[in-house]
């Protein structure tokens, strides 16, 4: 980690939209990424869709952008039969609208405790499962899967995969030939394991890299993530490290922060990230 840091190329910068979708529409958040330079996006089903797909699909070719991921299918586990087969369609439904909107992976948010179990294992169960059947959907369409591990703080209610480690196990069970990983570093920081788990995803299994930072104190556990700069993740020594595995894709902010970015203009948050991605990356 201690070859020179050289800064990245602003061409790799993408914007997730959750990170000003307290301020704009998606129409408006493709505006201002092609007016602020900002070649990647990101966008969630939600924006999407309030929009309508076919014409986000349309005006994000319209202005050049690249997608850099689709947000998002996952929540697998349910109480009962029905609940997984409801969530099962609704992923399906993820991937044709990922397929359609041209983004190179559908990322999986997994899920995590069904209301009123205590059974985590059995949810990674479920997990494991419902992954599994969505790759034989996906992967003859071309769509990959990327399987984001979250911070174990959201493992009752978002995902109970929480580790790259986890993630990898997941991906030589199940075979890695349309599955991958999403390192987003929110999540995953903290972990003694992350270089060597970096290191044993390799290039085939990173599809995304999501950037923000970790604040001290951190004020909510969902909606306080700070700017990269502001906080105590070594983005570049992360970022060296999965480009040293051959990872050549975008830097893509995701930033939800309710008390402080999602209250600023809108350009200036774009400005903003524009501008420590040059300097913290
Ligand atoms: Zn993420």
């Amino acid at each position: 980690m201690n070859a020179p840091r050289i800064a990245p190329p602003p061409e790799k910068l993408s914007l997730n939209t959750a990170t000003v979708k307290a301020q704009w529409r998606l129409d408006e958040i493709i505006e201002g990424c092609a007016r602020h330079g900002i070649r990647g996006i990101s966008p969630w089903r939600d924006q999407v869709a309030a929009i309508g797909l076919a014409r986000a699909a349309q005006l994000i070719r319209a202005h050049g952008l690249t997608v850099t991921g689709y947000c998002r299918g996952g929540m697998f586990p349910a109480a009962d039969a029905a609940g997984r087969q409801a969530a099962r369609d609704d992923n399906r439904r993820a991937v044709d609208e990922a397929l359609e909107i041209g983004a190179p992976c559908l990322v999986l948010v997994v899920g995590g405790l069904p209301p009123g179990s205590k059974d985590i294992a059995g949810a990674r169960r479920q997990v494991r499962d419902g992954i599994a059947a969505l790759l034989d959907y996906a992967q003859p369409l071309g769509m990959p899967l990327a399987i984001e591990p979250l911070h174990p703080m959201y493992a009752a209610d978002r995902a109970c995969v929480n580790t790259l480690a986890q993630a990898n196990d997941l991906c030589d069970e199940l075979g890695d030939d349309g599955l991958g990983i999403a390192l987003d570093l929110y999540h995953v920081w903290w972990d003694p394991e992350l270089f060597g788990q970096i290191k044993r995803a390799g290039r085939k299994r990173l599809l995304a890299f999501h950037i923000c930072d970790w604040l001290v104190p951190t004020a909510d556990l969902l909606l306080d993530r700070g700017m990269m700069g502001d906080g105590v993740i070594d983005i570049a020594g992360v970022r060296q490290a999965v480009e040293t595995e051959g990872y050549a894709g975008f830097h893509e902010v995701e930033i939800f922060s309710a008390g402080n970015w999602w209250k600023r203009p809108p350009d200036e948050v774009l400005a903003t990230c524009k501008q420590r991605h040059a300097a913290c990356c």
